[in-house]
């Protein structure tokens, strides 16, 4: 199904690109017609560097950040961006170590998101940033904003690589790449999906981190 990708470049650095793959996929909460492949920009330094240059552009100079909770496999954009952000004099950081915390959570048994005590104190009282690959539904950044609360943390903000929604609980979500970026992306409630309904089958489970074939 590879072969099939179309790249797209982001509107603001032609450093870069994302893959769409046009077909039939599920999200845990959607059925959607084009997978938003982001690897490369997660996986290669110097994609991942362009992408947290163009995302630190997104926030002002009025946001304090002291840690970046990084979802879907982001960890290595959240280090540049946090690098980025201390360049831009972004931070005010309100801890000893005057630097920030870049943290991801842990995932246990019965699927829900937990710090840790040896991470607890990267949340606790901390002004966090939340960082995603690809949104669509916004369930992954509500369960996020829940769980960062849980911890005590104050949630300042929420940056999605790929987004095809604006604001939720009151954050905007900033981000490189939106669904006016791929002609023709969209997203279905499972129930409502026209591939179903022609008795297309699925191709793939896809999430953050990536796809699984079916
Ligand atoms: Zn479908």
């Amino acid at each position: 199904m590879e072969k099939r990708q179309v790249k797209f470049y982001a509107k603001d650095s032609n450093a870069v690109a994302i893959h769409a793959l046009p077909g039939h996929f599920a999200t845990s909460n959607s059925h959607i017609n084009y997978y938003i492949d982001i690897t490369s920009l997660k996986t290669r330094v110097k994609e991942a560097k362009e992408v947290a240059k163009v995302l630190a552009g997104r926030f002002t100079s009025h946001i304090t950040v002291d840690t970046i909770v990084c979802m879907d496999g982001t960890d290595i954009i959240g280090a540049f961006l946090s690098e980025e952000m201390e360049r831009r004099n972004i931070m005010t950081t309100i801890n000893q170590h005057k630097t920030v915390y870049v943290v991801s959570p842990e995932i246990d048994t019965n699927n829900q998101m937990i710090f840790r005590d040896n991470i607890k104190p990267a949340i606790a009282g901390k002004h966090v940033l939340l960082l995603l690959a690809t949104t669509t539904t916004g369930a992954t950044i509500r369960r996020s904003l829940e769980c960062v609360q849980y911890y005590g943390g104050i949630s300042v903000g929420v940056a999605s690589v790929f987004s095809t929604i604006k604001q939720i609980e009151g954050f905007p979500i900033e981000g490189v790449f939106d669904e006016d970026d791929i002609p023709g992306y969209t997203a279905y409630q499972p129930g409502e999906c026209p591939y179903c309904r022609n008795g297309h089958k699925l191709e793939a489970m896809v999430n953050g981190f990536g796809y699984s074939k079916l």
